[in-house]
């Protein structure tokens, strides 16, 4: 995997960054594959009542965890299948699917951040115990950067501010309009989906250089 380490020192200078605030610019990157997450009332809905989702392996924000338990989607006659589901139960239901999903799946979704829900279209659920229509839910993640008030205040950032960042490699690139997300619980990273990852030659993990 390529590093930050080998970019060239030349190329950096010129994009006017010296070796010493380097370092502090770099940030993880993850491959969000497609996901669910499901409210209290729809996940009794598809699997039963009371029914506990069982934990893979943590994510790397705090508290999220991988579910053993996957959900098959379908919308237009076409079907998704096996799509994981990201616990603990949230308020709403939400599906995040990349743009090359969801347009097998005949839909138009919206880029939205994570929560942001209100006006976006909705898909058929399919369970193990019974299936739901929701009306609304499906988003296609928009690009962010997680970080915690320390990490923010390093770094320069704001929440709900709009950064890009570039990544390094044979298919590398800048990602304009990455949203800048704050919390106190949450850990550095920038999450990307499988497209964009695809796109850039990003697998599952890697690393880029912040730019305001
Ligand atoms: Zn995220």
């Amino acid at each position: 995997m390529l590093r930050f380490c080998c970019f060239p020192l030349l190329i950096l200078k010129n994009m006017g960054y010296n070796s010493i605030n380097l370092m502090n610019k770099i940030i993880p990157i993850e491959v969000s594959a497609r996901h669910i997450h499901l409210s209290r009332k729809d996940l009794e809905a598809l699997f039963g009542d009371g029914y506990q989702l069982k934990k893979i392996k943590d994510l790397t924000q705090p508290g999220d965890f991988a579910a053993e338990e996957a959900l098959d989607v379908s919308s237009n006659g076409k079907e998704i299948e096996n799509i994981r589901i990201v616990g603990p139960a949230r308020k709403e239901t939400q599906i995040e699917l990349s743009m090359t999903d969801a347009l097998h799946l005949g839909l138009k979704p919206e880029v939205r951040i994570s929560g942001s829900i209100d006006g976006t279209q909705g898909i058929d659920i399919i369970g193990p115990k019974g299936g739901i229509k929701i009306q609304k839910g499906v988003i296609v993640a928009k690009r962010h950067i997680h970080c915690n008030l320390k990490e923010a205040k390093e770094l320069g950032l704001k929440n709900k501010e709009i950064v890009s960042v570039k990544t390094e490699g044979e298919r590398g690139l800048v990602f304009d309009n990455v949203e800048i997300r704050v919390d106190e619980k949450y850990k550095l990273v920038m999450h990307l989906d499988t497209d964009e990852g695809n796109a850039s030659g990003i697998n599952k993990k890697s690393k880029g250089l912040l730019i305001k």
